[in-house]
């Protein structure tokens, strides 16, 4: 099986019926970014600024922030980096921020993390914000903004990275060739207003990891309930499917960052639901580059929108069956 995986490095992946799906990669370290060639994936979806801030005791200052990003910007060799701002507070606390004393979050998911406390502390999301046109001179630019929850909090960090392009413009300095942003959809609030999101973003990317605790109200990190809730059950592929069918004719690309699309079923039950961008853990490039070439797009989407209609007893078994059936 792995000589199949490493013989797939330098295939493109398409569908049976022609559709090609982009397979990319998860990072938050430089080390991770040599994975890329090592897969053959096609950029990175989804690159996690937060450990450079969470293994650090100070709050990073902007010189090391950029030589890291310019660094994975190099190591990626021309291949897409999404870069997203920090996601830190909540759980993932701090020294240098007053989260983790006096006004500790009871439910530190939901709390000020992320965007949240970004926008708040201004000057970490500035920082942030030069590191990355710095760093990206001469390339393009990819930001994405999380747990983006209501459009004005796209709105209000867009605004302090265009401050801060303005600001290195105005003295001549090396701008990236050119910049695009972009945020997650991890905060199910912010898929009822995507009418309102969409003409402002390049780029969507749906944190499955976060929005299914949200959806089912079930905390992520607690192992009491981490076999309960499936992701194959009918209330997110139909929320999955909502999504994908409210962006249809968009021009906003569409994908998934959570781990459920590193995963075989998952993965083939979003294929069927139309997604066809996924950003996952380096070790499932291959068996996904795998999947997807078995994939017969119109006959999956025929069959998952039957499932949508009338959800079976156990969806897992189902698409098993099927999968097999179809020789998947
Ligand atoms: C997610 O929430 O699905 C996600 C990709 O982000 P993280 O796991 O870093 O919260
Ligand atoms: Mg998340």
């Amino acid at each position: 099986k792995q000589a199949t995986y490493a013989e797939l490095r330098d295939v493109e992946p398409f569908t049976r019926d022609g559709t090609r799906v982009m397979v990319m990669i998860n990072a938050g370290l430089r080390d991770d970014v040599s994975a890329l060639q090592l897969t053959g994936a096609d950029g990175i979806g989804l690159f996690r600024t937060e450990f450079q801030f969470l293994v650090s005791s100070t709050l990073p200052q902007r010189e090391r922030q950029m030589r890291l990003y310019r660094d994975v910007l190099d190591a990626a060799d021309g291949k897409k980096v999404i870069f997203r701002t920090v996601d830190i507070g909540g759980d993932k606390a701090v020294p240098y921020l007053d989260n983790n004393t006096a006004e500790r979050d009871e439910n530190p998911a939901m709390g000020w993390r992320a965007l949240r406390l970004s926008l708040e502390r201004e000057g970490l999301l500035k920082a942030q914000a030069r590191a990355l046109l710095e760093a990206a001179a001469g390339r393009q630019l990819s930001v994405m903004f999380p747990m983006v929850s209501e459009p004005w909090e796209f709105d209000a960090a867009k605004a302090i990275f265009e401050e801060q392009a303005d600001f290195l413009r105005t003295r001549r300095r090396h701008m990236p060739e050119s910049i695009e942003y972009g945020c997650m959809l991890e905060v199910p609030s912010l898929a009822e207003v995507l009418d309102l999101l969409l003409p402002k973003v390049s780029f969507i990317s749906v944190g499955t990891n976060d929005l299914t605790q949200f959806l089912f109200a079930a905390d992520r990190a607690n192992p009491k309930l981490a076999e309960r809730y499936d992701w194959l059950s009918p209330a997110i592929l139909r929320f999955m499917d909502r999504i994908a069918k409210n962006m249809v004719g968009s021009k906003v690309r569409l994908a998934v960052c959570g781990e459920m699309g590193g995963r075989r079923l998952e993965a083939l039950a979003l294929m069927g639901l139309g997604f066809t961008r996924f950003s996952i853990t380096p070790a499932a490039v291959g068996p996904i580059k795998e999947l997807v070439r078995k994939v017969y797009l119109p006959d999956l989407s025929a069959q998952m929108q039957r499932w949508l209609l009338n959800p079976p007893g156990d969806m897992r078994a189902e698409l098993t069956q099927w999968a097999a059936d179809n020789a998947i």
